[in-house]
Protein backbone atom coordinates (compact mmCIF):
# COMPACT_ATOMS: atom_id res chain seq x y z
CA UNK A 1 0.00 0.00 0.00
CA UNK A 2 1.19 3.21 -1.04
CA UNK A 3 0.23 6.76 -1.55
CA UNK A 4 -0.38 9.31 -4.33
CA UNK A 5 0.39 12.81 -3.44
CA UNK A 6 0.32 15.32 -6.41
CA UNK A 7 1.89 12.42 -8.04
CA UNK A 8 4.49 11.52 -6.15
CA UNK A 9 4.36 7.92 -4.79
CA UNK A 10 5.52 7.92 -0.98
CA UNK A 11 6.04 4.86 1.37
CA UNK A 12 4.71 4.22 4.50
CA UNK A 13 7.95 6.06 6.15
CA UNK A 14 6.67 9.03 4.27
CA UNK A 15 9.97 8.14 1.77
CA UNK A 16 9.49 9.10 -2.09
CA UNK A 17 9.16 6.12 -4.39
CA UNK A 18 8.15 7.46 -7.94
CA UNK A 19 5.96 9.68 -9.44
CA UNK A 20 2.91 9.10 -11.32
CA UNK A 21 1.40 10.73 -13.80
CA UNK A 22 -2.56 11.41 -14.40
CA UNK A 23 -1.85 9.21 -17.97
CA UNK A 24 -0.98 6.20 -15.77
CA UNK A 25 2.96 6.62 -16.62
CA UNK A 26 5.55 5.66 -13.97
CA UNK A 27 9.05 7.58 -13.53
CA UNK A 28 11.81 7.60 -10.84
CA UNK A 29 10.61 4.39 -9.29
CA UNK A 30 12.79 2.61 -6.61
CA UNK A 31 11.30 0.11 -3.69
CA UNK A 32 8.56 -1.67 -3.83
CA UNK A 33 8.07 -0.39 -7.77
CA UNK A 34 11.35 -1.54 -8.49
CA UNK A 35 14.13 0.35 -9.69
CA UNK A 36 13.02 1.99 -12.91
CA UNK A 37 14.21 5.90 -14.24
CA UNK A 38 12.27 5.56 -17.59
CA UNK A 39 8.73 6.39 -18.26
CA UNK A 40 6.85 3.01 -18.37
CA UNK A 41 3.04 2.23 -17.54
CA UNK A 42 1.48 1.25 -14.73
CA UNK A 43 0.27 -2.06 -16.16
CA UNK A 44 3.83 -3.13 -16.29
CA UNK A 45 4.22 -3.26 -12.55
CA UNK A 46 2.04 -6.21 -11.89
CA UNK A 47 -0.64 -6.05 -9.08
CA UNK A 48 -0.31 -2.35 -8.94
CA UNK A 49 -3.26 -0.19 -9.18
CA UNK A 50 -3.67 3.46 -8.41
CA UNK A 51 -7.42 4.46 -6.97
CA UNK A 52 -8.00 8.72 -6.01
CA UNK A 53 -8.43 11.60 -8.29
CA UNK A 54 -6.49 13.89 -10.92
CA UNK A 55 -5.38 17.17 -10.31
CA UNK A 56 -8.97 18.24 -11.12
CA UNK A 57 -10.14 16.25 -9.02
CA UNK A 58 -12.05 14.01 -11.03
CA UNK A 59 -12.27 10.33 -9.75
CA UNK A 60 -8.90 8.27 -11.98
CA UNK A 61 -8.38 4.59 -11.37
CA UNK A 62 -4.85 3.30 -13.30
CA UNK A 63 -5.40 0.83 -15.17
CA UNK A 64 -9.12 1.40 -15.72
CA UNK A 65 -11.34 -1.40 -14.70
CA UNK A 66 -12.12 -1.63 -18.45
CA UNK A 67 -11.07 -3.70 -21.20
CA UNK A 68 -7.23 -2.71 -22.74
CA UNK A 69 -7.30 -0.59 -25.70
CA UNK A 70 -4.53 0.07 -28.33
CA UNK A 71 -1.30 1.80 -28.60
CA UNK A 72 0.38 4.21 -30.87
CA UNK A 73 0.17 7.47 -32.35
CA UNK A 74 -3.60 9.29 -32.56
CA UNK A 75 -4.48 12.72 -34.19
CA UNK A 76 -7.92 13.67 -33.17
CA UNK A 77 -9.41 16.63 -35.10
CA UNK A 78 -5.29 17.94 -35.56
CA UNK A 79 -4.59 17.55 -32.23
CA UNK A 80 -1.71 14.97 -31.49
CA UNK A 81 -2.30 12.32 -28.70
CA UNK A 82 0.17 9.26 -27.15
CA UNK A 83 -2.17 6.22 -27.00
CA UNK A 84 -1.03 3.31 -24.20
CA UNK A 85 -3.39 0.55 -23.63
CA UNK A 86 -6.62 2.35 -24.89
CA UNK A 87 -5.63 5.80 -22.91
CA UNK A 88 -5.19 8.85 -24.66
CA UNK A 89 -2.34 11.30 -23.37
CA UNK A 90 -1.51 14.47 -23.86
CA UNK A 91 1.66 15.78 -24.09
CA UNK A 92 1.73 16.96 -20.90
CA UNK A 93 0.52 13.63 -19.20
CA UNK A 94 -2.86 14.38 -18.75
CA UNK A 95 -5.45 11.99 -19.24
CA UNK A 96 -7.96 12.57 -22.05
CA UNK A 97 -9.66 10.19 -22.77
CA UNK A 98 -9.96 6.16 -24.26
CA UNK A 99 -9.93 4.93 -27.58
CA UNK A 100 -10.93 1.29 -28.12
CA UNK A 101 -10.05 -1.55 -30.34
CA UNK A 102 -12.73 -0.30 -32.97
CA UNK A 103 -11.93 2.79 -33.05
CA UNK A 104 -14.99 4.31 -30.56
CA UNK A 105 -13.77 7.66 -28.55
CA UNK A 106 -14.58 8.10 -25.45
CA UNK A 107 -13.63 11.44 -23.17
CA UNK A 108 -12.48 12.05 -20.16
CA UNK A 109 -14.32 15.58 -19.61
CA UNK A 110 -13.78 17.60 -16.93
CA UNK A 111 -17.02 19.87 -17.40
CA UNK A 112 -19.50 17.28 -17.17
CA UNK A 113 -17.50 15.11 -15.26
CA UNK A 114 -17.83 11.93 -16.52
CA UNK A 115 -15.22 9.89 -16.94
CA UNK A 116 -16.07 7.73 -20.12
CA UNK A 117 -18.12 9.59 -21.98
CA UNK A 118 -18.78 8.02 -25.07
CA UNK A 119 -19.16 10.10 -28.23
CA UNK A 120 -20.99 9.08 -30.85
CA UNK A 121 -20.18 8.44 -34.39
CA UNK A 122 -22.42 11.94 -35.60
CA UNK A 123 -20.41 13.92 -32.84
CA UNK A 124 -16.77 12.23 -33.25
CA UNK A 125 -14.22 14.28 -35.41
CA UNK A 126 -11.98 13.05 -37.84
CA UNK A 127 -9.74 10.29 -36.18
CA UNK A 128 -6.47 9.23 -37.66
CA UNK A 129 -4.44 6.01 -35.49
CA UNK A 130 -1.67 3.94 -36.09
CA UNK A 131 0.07 1.54 -33.85
CA UNK A 132 -0.97 -1.93 -32.20
CA UNK A 133 -4.39 -3.21 -31.22
CA UNK A 134 -4.62 -4.55 -27.51
CA UNK A 135 -3.45 -8.26 -28.89
CA UNK A 136 -0.79 -6.37 -30.71
CA UNK A 137 -1.77 -7.12 -34.09
CA UNK A 138 -0.54 -3.69 -36.20
CA UNK A 139 -3.53 -1.40 -36.87
CA UNK A 140 -4.24 2.39 -38.80
CA UNK A 141 -7.79 3.45 -38.44
CA UNK A 142 -8.50 6.58 -40.09
CA UNK A 143 -12.44 7.89 -39.51
CA UNK A 144 -13.68 11.38 -41.44
CA UNK A 145 -15.73 13.93 -39.90
CA UNK A 146 -19.16 12.82 -40.48
CA UNK A 147 -20.18 15.95 -42.62
CA UNK A 148 -21.49 15.56 -45.99
CA UNK A 149 -18.38 16.74 -48.36
CA UNK A 150 -15.92 17.35 -46.01
CA UNK A 151 -12.99 18.82 -46.75
CA UNK A 152 -10.35 17.35 -45.69
CA UNK A 153 -8.11 20.88 -46.38
CA UNK A 154 -10.46 22.98 -43.85
CA UNK A 155 -10.66 22.58 -40.25
CA UNK A 156 -13.60 21.26 -38.48
CA UNK A 157 -15.41 24.88 -37.55
CA UNK A 158 -14.57 25.49 -41.30
CA UNK A 159 -16.65 22.82 -42.46
CA UNK A 160 -19.37 23.18 -40.22
CA UNK A 161 -19.45 26.74 -41.34
CA UNK A 162 -19.80 25.38 -45.38
CA UNK A 163 -22.40 22.87 -44.51
CA UNK A 164 -24.38 25.75 -42.48
CA UNK A 165 -23.82 28.40 -45.23
CA UNK A 166 -25.05 26.42 -48.02
CA UNK A 167 -23.98 28.88 -50.42
CA UNK A 168 -20.42 29.19 -49.61
CA UNK A 169 -18.95 27.84 -53.02
CA UNK A 170 -20.58 30.88 -54.87
CA UNK A 171 -19.41 33.83 -52.99
CA UNK A 172 -16.41 35.34 -53.73
CA UNK A 173 -13.01 35.03 -50.84
CA UNK A 174 -14.18 38.32 -49.04
CA UNK A 175 -17.23 37.30 -48.61
CA UNK A 176 -16.40 33.48 -47.47
CA UNK A 177 -14.10 34.69 -44.86
CA UNK A 178 -16.87 37.21 -43.36
CA UNK A 179 -19.07 33.84 -43.30
CA UNK A 180 -16.23 32.16 -41.35
CA UNK A 181 -15.23 35.08 -39.18
CA UNK A 182 -18.75 35.28 -38.18
CA UNK A 183 -20.07 31.96 -37.37
CA UNK A 184 -16.31 30.86 -35.91
CA UNK A 185 -17.74 31.27 -32.11
CA UNK A 186 -20.52 29.18 -32.58
CA UNK A 187 -19.31 26.23 -34.99
CA UNK A 188 -16.22 25.73 -32.48
CA UNK A 189 -18.33 25.40 -29.43
CA UNK A 190 -20.47 22.89 -30.94
CA UNK A 191 -23.79 25.46 -30.94
CA UNK A 192 -24.01 25.48 -34.71
CA UNK A 193 -24.25 21.97 -35.51
CA UNK A 194 -27.31 21.65 -32.81
CA UNK A 195 -29.00 24.60 -34.58
CA UNK A 196 -28.37 23.51 -38.13
CA UNK A 197 -29.67 19.90 -37.11
CA UNK A 198 -32.86 21.40 -35.54
CA UNK A 199 -33.23 24.07 -37.52
CA UNK A 200 -32.02 23.82 -40.76
CA UNK A 201 -28.88 25.90 -42.96
CA UNK A 202 -29.14 29.13 -44.30
CA UNK A 203 -28.47 30.28 -48.31
CA UNK A 204 -28.79 32.88 -50.33
CA UNK A 205 -31.54 34.43 -52.08
CA UNK A 206 -33.12 37.77 -54.23
CA UNK A 207 -35.79 39.99 -52.58
CA UNK A 208 -35.99 38.76 -49.29
CA UNK A 209 -36.72 41.01 -46.69
CA UNK A 210 -34.00 41.23 -43.89
CA UNK A 211 -34.45 37.34 -43.74
CA UNK A 212 -37.42 35.12 -43.01
CA UNK A 213 -37.35 34.13 -39.13
CA UNK A 214 -36.91 37.69 -38.56
CA UNK A 215 -39.21 39.72 -39.37
CA UNK A 216 -42.51 37.43 -39.25
CA UNK A 217 -40.93 35.81 -35.71
CA UNK A 218 -42.42 32.53 -37.41
CA UNK A 219 -40.50 29.38 -37.48
CA UNK A 220 -39.35 29.17 -41.07
CA UNK A 221 -36.29 26.60 -40.34
CA UNK A 222 -34.05 28.05 -43.30
CA UNK A 223 -33.07 31.07 -43.21
CA UNK A 224 -32.90 33.50 -46.89
CA UNK A 225 -30.35 36.10 -47.19
CA UNK A 226 -31.19 38.82 -49.36
CA UNK A 227 -28.56 38.67 -51.86
CA UNK A 228 -27.80 42.38 -51.61
CA UNK A 229 -28.14 42.89 -48.25
CA UNK A 230 -25.53 40.21 -47.45
CA UNK A 231 -23.18 42.07 -50.29
CA UNK A 232 -23.91 45.53 -48.81
CA UNK A 233 -22.98 44.20 -45.17
CA UNK A 234 -19.90 42.60 -46.07
CA UNK A 235 -18.53 45.62 -47.54
CA UNK A 236 -20.14 47.79 -44.17
CA UNK A 237 -18.22 44.92 -42.08
CA UNK A 238 -14.55 45.10 -44.06
CA UNK A 239 -15.31 49.07 -43.84
CA UNK A 240 -15.79 49.93 -40.49
CA UNK A 241 -15.96 46.27 -38.29
CA UNK A 242 -18.86 45.39 -36.00
CA UNK A 243 -20.53 48.22 -35.72
CA UNK A 244 -21.06 51.33 -38.01
CA UNK A 245 -23.63 54.71 -37.13
CA UNK A 246 -25.78 55.81 -40.09
CA UNK A 247 -28.27 58.69 -40.81
CA UNK A 248 -31.43 57.55 -40.78
CA UNK A 249 -32.67 60.09 -43.28
CA UNK A 250 -32.04 63.31 -44.53
CA UNK A 251 -34.67 65.14 -42.35
CA UNK A 252 -33.60 63.76 -39.26
CA UNK A 253 -30.16 65.42 -39.65
CA UNK A 254 -29.28 65.76 -36.04
CA UNK A 255 -30.05 61.98 -35.67
CA UNK A 256 -28.28 58.61 -35.20
CA UNK A 257 -28.52 54.95 -36.11
CA UNK A 258 -25.73 52.18 -34.77
CA UNK A 259 -26.15 49.02 -36.96
CA UNK A 260 -24.50 45.74 -36.97
CA UNK A 261 -22.89 44.57 -39.54
CA UNK A 262 -23.74 40.86 -38.81
CA UNK A 263 -26.51 39.58 -40.90
CA UNK A 264 -25.39 35.84 -41.11
CA UNK A 265 -24.87 35.75 -37.36
CA UNK A 266 -27.74 37.57 -36.93
CA UNK A 267 -30.03 35.43 -38.80
CA UNK A 268 -28.43 32.57 -37.05
CA UNK A 269 -29.44 34.20 -33.97
CA UNK A 270 -33.26 33.75 -34.72
CA UNK A 271 -32.51 30.12 -35.09
CA UNK A 272 -30.88 29.97 -32.23
CA UNK A 273 -33.57 31.21 -30.28
CA UNK A 274 -35.71 28.48 -31.37
CA UNK A 275 -33.45 26.15 -29.02
CA UNK A 276 -33.77 27.80 -25.90
CA UNK A 277 -35.60 27.27 -23.26
CA UNK A 278 -38.96 28.71 -22.43
CA UNK A 279 -37.41 30.17 -19.48
CA UNK A 280 -34.44 31.60 -21.32
CA UNK A 281 -37.07 33.00 -24.36
CA UNK A 282 -38.68 34.93 -21.36
CA UNK A 283 -35.76 36.48 -19.63
CA UNK A 284 -34.88 38.00 -22.93
CA UNK A 285 -38.71 39.17 -23.32
CA UNK A 286 -38.64 40.67 -19.94
CA UNK A 287 -35.72 42.23 -20.45
CA UNK A 288 -36.62 43.87 -23.89
CA UNK A 289 -39.56 44.80 -22.02
CA UNK A 290 -37.46 46.89 -19.36
CA UNK A 291 -35.14 48.32 -22.06
CA UNK A 292 -37.58 49.08 -24.38
CA UNK A 293 -39.58 51.42 -21.42
CA UNK A 294 -36.20 52.83 -20.50
CA UNK A 295 -35.57 53.80 -24.51
CA UNK A 296 -38.94 55.28 -24.60
CA UNK A 297 -38.00 57.62 -21.93
CA UNK A 298 -34.05 58.50 -22.36
CA UNK A 299 -34.11 58.09 -26.60
CA UNK A 300 -38.23 58.59 -27.33
CA UNK A 301 -38.79 58.40 -31.47
CA UNK A 302 -38.31 61.25 -32.65
CA UNK A 303 -41.47 63.07 -35.02
CA UNK A 304 -42.09 62.25 -37.88
CA UNK A 305 -39.58 59.20 -37.81
CA UNK A 306 -41.63 56.15 -39.50
CA UNK A 307 -39.58 53.33 -38.21
CA UNK A 308 -38.89 51.56 -34.82
CA UNK A 309 -35.05 51.84 -34.40
CA UNK A 310 -33.51 53.52 -31.50
CA UNK A 311 -32.54 56.57 -32.97
CA UNK A 312 -29.68 58.88 -30.56
CA UNK A 313 -28.63 62.44 -30.68
CA UNK A 314 -25.73 62.82 -32.57
CA UNK A 315 -23.26 63.21 -29.44
CA UNK A 316 -25.18 60.30 -27.49
CA UNK A 317 -24.43 57.64 -29.14
CA UNK A 318 -22.64 56.19 -26.04
CA UNK A 319 -25.33 56.60 -23.92
CA UNK A 320 -27.55 54.22 -26.03
CA UNK A 321 -29.99 51.95 -24.56
CA UNK A 322 -30.12 49.19 -27.23
CA UNK A 323 -26.95 47.99 -28.90
CA UNK A 324 -28.62 48.47 -32.27
CA UNK A 325 -30.93 50.70 -32.93
CA UNK A 326 -32.71 48.20 -34.89
CA UNK A 327 -32.56 45.78 -31.32
CA UNK A 328 -35.80 48.20 -30.48
CA UNK A 329 -38.12 46.81 -33.00
CA UNK A 330 -39.07 43.77 -31.24
CA UNK A 331 -37.93 40.99 -28.72
CA UNK A 332 -36.46 38.90 -31.34
CA UNK A 333 -34.82 41.16 -33.32
CA UNK A 334 -33.38 41.98 -29.86
CA UNK A 335 -31.61 38.60 -29.34
CA UNK A 336 -30.59 38.54 -32.78
CA UNK A 337 -28.46 41.48 -32.80
CA UNK A 338 -27.07 40.44 -29.01
CA UNK A 339 -26.19 36.88 -30.96
CA UNK A 340 -24.67 39.42 -34.19
CA UNK A 341 -22.51 41.70 -31.68
CA UNK A 342 -21.47 38.65 -29.47
CA UNK A 343 -20.37 37.00 -32.64
CA UNK A 344 -16.86 39.09 -33.05
CA UNK A 345 -14.45 40.39 -29.97
CA UNK A 346 -15.53 43.97 -30.68
CA UNK A 347 -19.00 43.22 -30.60
CA UNK A 348 -18.81 40.85 -27.38
CA UNK A 349 -16.73 43.76 -25.78
CA UNK A 350 -19.50 46.76 -26.54
CA UNK A 351 -22.46 44.03 -25.59
CA UNK A 352 -20.75 43.42 -22.23
CA UNK A 353 -20.68 47.39 -21.43
CA UNK A 354 -24.07 48.03 -22.65
CA UNK A 355 -26.22 44.84 -21.93
CA UNK A 356 -24.49 43.44 -19.70
CA UNK A 357 -27.74 40.41 -19.01
CA UNK A 358 -27.83 39.55 -22.73
CA UNK A 359 -24.21 39.22 -22.36
CA UNK A 360 -24.70 36.36 -20.16
CA UNK A 361 -27.28 34.78 -21.02
CA UNK A 362 -24.66 34.15 -24.61
CA UNK A 363 -22.01 33.53 -22.05
CA UNK A 364 -23.92 30.56 -20.75
CA UNK A 365 -25.33 29.44 -24.28
CA UNK A 366 -21.60 28.49 -24.91
CA UNK A 367 -20.19 27.39 -21.41
CA UNK A 368 -23.30 26.20 -19.91
CA UNK A 369 -25.87 25.44 -22.49
CA UNK A 370 -27.58 23.23 -20.18
CA UNK A 371 -28.77 26.07 -18.17
CA UNK A 372 -30.52 28.06 -21.42
CA UNK A 373 -31.24 25.70 -23.70
CA UNK A 374 -34.50 23.28 -24.49
CA UNK A 375 -33.82 20.15 -22.18
CA UNK A 376 -34.67 17.86 -25.56
CA UNK A 377 -30.52 19.19 -26.37
CA UNK A 378 -29.04 18.77 -23.44
CA UNK A 379 -27.42 15.28 -23.71
CA UNK A 380 -26.30 15.98 -27.57
CA UNK A 381 -24.82 19.47 -27.01
CA UNK A 382 -22.62 17.98 -23.78
CA UNK A 383 -21.15 15.06 -26.00
CA UNK A 384 -20.31 17.12 -29.01
CA UNK A 385 -18.77 20.27 -26.74
CA UNK A 386 -16.60 16.87 -25.10
CA UNK A 387 -15.80 15.70 -28.45
CA UNK A 388 -14.84 19.29 -29.95
CA UNK A 389 -12.73 19.80 -26.20
CA UNK A 390 -10.67 16.88 -27.22
CA UNK A 391 -9.94 18.04 -30.59
CA UNK A 392 -9.11 21.50 -29.13
CA UNK A 393 -11.66 23.30 -31.37
CA UNK A 394 -13.27 24.36 -27.87
CA UNK A 395 -11.34 26.21 -25.34
CA UNK A 396 -11.90 27.88 -21.97
CA UNK A 397 -10.40 30.89 -23.76
CA UNK A 398 -12.66 31.02 -27.17
CA UNK A 399 -13.97 34.60 -26.59
CA UNK A 400 -10.36 35.96 -25.84
ZN1 LIG B 1 -33.91 39.82 -37.85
Amino acid sequence: MLVVDYGVILDLNGSAVGFLFEDGYLKDTSGPLGDHEQLRPIEDVDGCLFRGIDSRGLELVLPALIARGPSGALVYNNTPFHVIHGRICTQEHKLAGHIDDQGAIYARDHVTKKHYLKIDPSAQLSTAFSGTKSNAEKWKFDFVRQIPGYRKDKTNAANEIIRYFQDYDKVNTVQKKYVLDSLALWASCGILPIVRKSEGNAGLSSNVKHGAAGVTGVRTGMVHLDKEEFEKEVGYFNRWGTFAVVKPNERLFQYLEVRINLVVAHEFGHQLEFVLSQKTQEKIQDLYDRKKANCNKVHPLPNGYPGQAELVQIDRVVSRVFISGYSRSSWHEYWAEGVAAFSTKEGRQALKQLDPAVHEILHAVIFEPQTVLRPVFHDTIMEVQASFRLGGDFHENILE
